[in-house]
């Protein structure tokens, strides 16, 4: 907020004709008496100076500075929604993109250049593969990906090697990779290691307190909690922070206030919300163990989990995602299920309040791991809904009873 004293000083009202009055009544003013819990929704493209004197002043010391200079260059709804990310992530500071893919795309071309070489996960999220092989191949610098695990890094580096890009857990399946061990390997030779941290929200798993230098999000997800926005951001610490604000300020990203807005207001119910979708999710996971149609359930918080170790030395708890494999391996045998599912909508995306089903080719979503055995996953939000409903709706999936009413599907 601006000092009073420094205001740019106006003609009195009663001078200025009715055109002039109506241009500049009800204009941004400090107003008195007390203050409200959440900080205001502030839409704002042009900011006014003083003087030219204080426009000078921000511009030069805007690049290192979060200072209010112009609305592409962000606004204060979204200041508020980095400081609470960037306080979750435990990060120096935080930038907000218009979309989590997007949050990972300018990351990717702010860190690498020509002749660099990154290695990505053979876990992430799978638009990431697309934006490889468009922009990695354009601009000549090499990739490969590496196990969900983590295993076998080492082998894989190389003296071009820039970034690891990793996500744990892995999208579809929740592989858990050993991340502290990539930050050693990472850091020992100058690599920046990045991490996506969508499944954790920034609430359940700190990246970068375990070694990462860069956390990517999809606030879209569990943060937002509502279905209803899209956003990502990138938190970094102190040292990783320089190129990657430049480079977004060069490409003119920001988000708008209403956007950063129902952010903020959803972030204000996540901790409570999370462990409603946990015990849901490992309830539905536990039930689809002992099934007979089922040959596998994906979810680390399931003891016989190939990440549950890990998940159990790393996170502090888990989310409202599981996947699981039919014995029939036929796409038919998957795709029936969820088409007769009646409570879960058919849809992309998760961490809303409603549970959503997805059918996931893990031959396409992986290209190191061989998922021959289990070529189609489904895959489960676990939503706010009573989770005796949920299984229910599972049952009578199950039995092949999906001919009743449907009701209200979700489609992307
Ligand atoms: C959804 C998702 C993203 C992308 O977020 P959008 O806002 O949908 O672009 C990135 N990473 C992971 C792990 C995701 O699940």
């Amino acid at each position: 907020m601006s000092d009073d004293s420094r205001e740019k000083s106006t003609p009195s009202f009663s001078a200025l004709k009715p055109r002039t009055r109506l241009n500049r009544a009800g204009l941004s003013t400090r107003v008195d008496g007390g203050r409200a819990v959440n900080p205001p929704l502030v839409r704002a493209s042009t900011i006014l100076f003083d003087d030219l004197a204080q426009l000078a002043d921000v511009r030069r010391r805007r690049g290192d500075e979060r200072l209010l200079s112009y609305g592409a260059r962000g606004n204060p709804t979204a200041y508020a929604l980095e400081d609470v990310i960037s306080e979750l992530e435990g990060g120096y500071r935080t930038r907000l993109l218009p979309t989590g893919l997007a949050a990972i795309t300018q990351t990717l071309v702010a860190c690498l250049r020509p002749g660099d070489h990154v290695l990505v996960s053979d876990a992430v999220y799978e638009p990431v593969r697309h934006f490889a092989r468009q922009f990695f191949e354009r601009f000549a610098i090499d990739y490969s990906f590496f196990a969900a695990d983590g295993q076998g890094v080492e082998a894989l580096l190389r003296p071009q090697t820039r970034l690891i890009y990793a996500e744990s857990p892995g999208s579809l399946a929740y592989e858990i990779a050993d991340l502290p061990a990539l930050a050693r390997l990472a850091h020992a030779r100058g690599i920046l290691l990045a991490a996506d941290n969508t499944w954790g929200a920034g609430y359940l798993y700190q990246p970068l307190a375990l070694g990462a230098d860069i956390v990517v999000s999809a606030p879209t997800k569990y943060l937002s909690g509502h279905s209803d926005v899209v956003m990502g951001a990138v938190t970094t610490t102190r040292d990783a922070w320089e190129p990657i604000n430049r480079s977004l300020d060069a490409h003119g990203m920001t988000v708008s206030p209403d956007d950063a807005w129902l952010i903020l207001r959803g972030s204000r119910t996540l901790a409570a919300r999370l462990p409603l979708h946990a015990a849901g999710a490992l309830r539905v996971a536990q039930w689809l163990q002992r099934q007979a149609a089922v040959a596998r359930v994906f979810h680390p918080a399931l003891p016989d989990d190939a990440g549950h170790a890990l998940w159990r030395r790393d996170f502090s708890g888990s989310n409202g995602l599981l996947s699981f494999a039919l014995k029939d391996p036929a796409e038919s045998a998957a795709a029936r299920l969820v088409d007769a599912l009646r409570l879960f909508g058919i849809g992309a995306s998760w961490g809303g309040f409603e549970s959503l089903s997805m059918l996931a080719d893990m031959r396409q979503a992986r290209t190191v791991a061989d998922w021959s055995r289990h070529p189609h996953l489904i895959r489960l939000h676990i939503g706010l809904e009573d989770p005796d409903d949920l299984i229910a709706d599972l049952e009578q999936a199950m039995g092949g009873q999906g001919t009743e009413d449907r009701g209200q599907k979700t489609v992307q």
